[in-house]
């Protein structure tokens, strides 16, 4: 989400004459896009703001965007007082003006209002990508995870309109895009505010039947949220890719309550039912949190009897990091760092194990990638699979770039914890 900020706000400067450079030393305007979803990624954003403090009186003109500059607020001035512009992700509509005010001489503009119902619906977005293209649907969270800063930091739900998603798939299908992945903190809440009142199963099908987009992907599902209609959407058309991405965060339903995430591990396995029993083999991958607080060794057991339950293809996992403003930080029964990196580690490794397994199974299965880029060194192919693995291959036609961009069949040969690689299946 952040990555495809960044192409907006990119977009939009481009449109007012701005030119893109290749690095901060040739800019006269440098903007830092944030994350503060941890701890450590808003302490990266101190480090590079301190780096660009050297550049500062050469001219340059410093802005801080996304979700650390709405969290920290004028304190970013105080911190990194060569910074001009703090603006949030649920300002960036207001970014053309602001930069308008900067550029006449004023030192200090904020955008961090909350309270708003607009979405950064822009005709002018740089897509770094040639061939897969991200489009927001739905922007901020009405949930309150009680670890979560993304309600405070992306404010209120906001759904784009149907027309507006449709019309920019079609546009992106006719400027040679052929894969769209649909964007928002929890896709499955999105509700089309123009009278046709979609919900996202319906949103999802009418984007798959844009003529020349071959697959859709969209992320990130909560599971209260995510209907037995997304499979059936799912089921009923291919072009929707083989990939759901559901976070659990705990095995536990007891930290699952802690954790105000509005379902219970029995509710999260149905789901996980429909998904196993569905038309297709959807590959299903999720997001744990360990050490949140109160987690005790039995709560841990059960999220790792969880990953044996549901054979994740991948996951991402996390130790609970405690934010500004969140419920959380509230709560008793706090989890040493160096107890909750033991239970991260077991984590990880059983999750290698599940993937190394599961990968095997795909050896000597023929499957179609997306050709995403060269690998010189290896000799190889970088392909993705519709089920979102990477498949790394090799293939007779071809060098330099002109494989890329294309739907290749390939013959999975060998696989790994991470990846499969195969070679091109028309050959004979
Ligand atoms: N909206 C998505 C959902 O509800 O699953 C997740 C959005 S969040 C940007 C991505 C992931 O970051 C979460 O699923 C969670 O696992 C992790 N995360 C969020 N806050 C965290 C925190 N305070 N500490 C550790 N991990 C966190
Ligand atoms: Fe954060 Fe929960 Fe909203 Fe996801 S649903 S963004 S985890 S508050």
């Amino acid at each position: 989400m952040n990555v495809h900020d960044s192409e907006k706000v990119v977009g939009t400067l481009m449109a007012r004459g701005y030119t893109q450079v290749e690095s901060p030393a040739d800019a006269r305007l440098v903007l830092y896009n944030t994350c503060s979803i941890r701890d450590k990624a808003e302490q990266k954003v101190f480090n590079r703001l301190q780096q660009f403090k050297r550049d500062a009186g050469r001219g340059k003109i410093f802005g801080v965007l996304g979700c650390v500059a709405q969290q920290e607020g004028e304190k970013i001035f105080d911190r990194a007082p060569h910074v001009s512009l703090v603006c949030g992700s649920a300002s960036y509509t207001r970014l053309g003006e602001m930069l308008v005010q900067i550029e006449a001489g004023e030192r200090r503009v904020t955008g961090l209002s909350l309270d708003t119902d607009e979405t950064f619906d822009t005709p002018f977005t740089r897509r770094d990508n040639p061939h897969r293209a991200y489009i927001t649907i739905i922007e901020g969270c009405d949930k309150s995870c009680a670890y979560c800063v993304v309600p405070f930091t992306r404010g209120p739900e906001r759904s784009r309109t149907s027309e507006s998603v449709v019309a920019e798939a079609r546009r992106l299908a006719e400027q040679g895009y052929s894969e769209i992945q649909l964007l928002g903190q929890n896709v499955n809440s999105y509700r089309d505010p123009s009278p046709a009142g979609w919900n996202f199963a319906a949103l999802l099908a009418r984007v798959a039947e844009v003529p020349g987009i071959r697959r859709v992907r969209y992320t990130t599902s909560h599971p209260r949220d995510f209907g037995q209609d997304i499979v059936e959407a799912m089921d009923a058309n291919p072009v929707l890719c083989d990939h759901v991405h559901l976070p659990v965060q705990s095995g536990s339903s007891r930290m699952l309550a802690a954790m105000d995430r509005l379902y219970t591990r029995d509710d999260y396995m149905r789901r996980i039912e429909w998904l196993k029993t569905a038309k297709r083999r959807y590959s299903i991958t999720t997001d744990i949190i360990v050490g949140f607080p109160g987690e005790t060794e039995e709560d841990f057991e059960q999220t790792l009897g969880l990953l044996d339950e549901v054979e994740y293809d991948s996951l991402f996992s996390f130790k609970y990091s405690p934010r500004p403003n969140t419920a959380a930080l509230a709560m008793d029964d706090k989890i040493p760092d160096q107890e909750k990196q033991r239970r991260l580690v077991i984590v990880q490794e059983k999750q290698r194990a599940i993937q190394m397994r599961r990968n095997a199974e795909w050896i000597g299965r023929t499957v179609e990638a997306l050709v995403e880029g060269r690998n010189q060194a290896m000799e190889q192919w970088i392909g993705r699979t519709s089920d979102n693995r990477t498949l790394n291959f090799t293939h007779p036609d071809g060098n330099g770039d002109s494989l890329i961009g294309r739907y290749v069949p390939i013959r999975v040969t060998r696989s790994g914890p991470n990846s499969l690689v195969g070679e091109s299946a028309t050959v004979v």
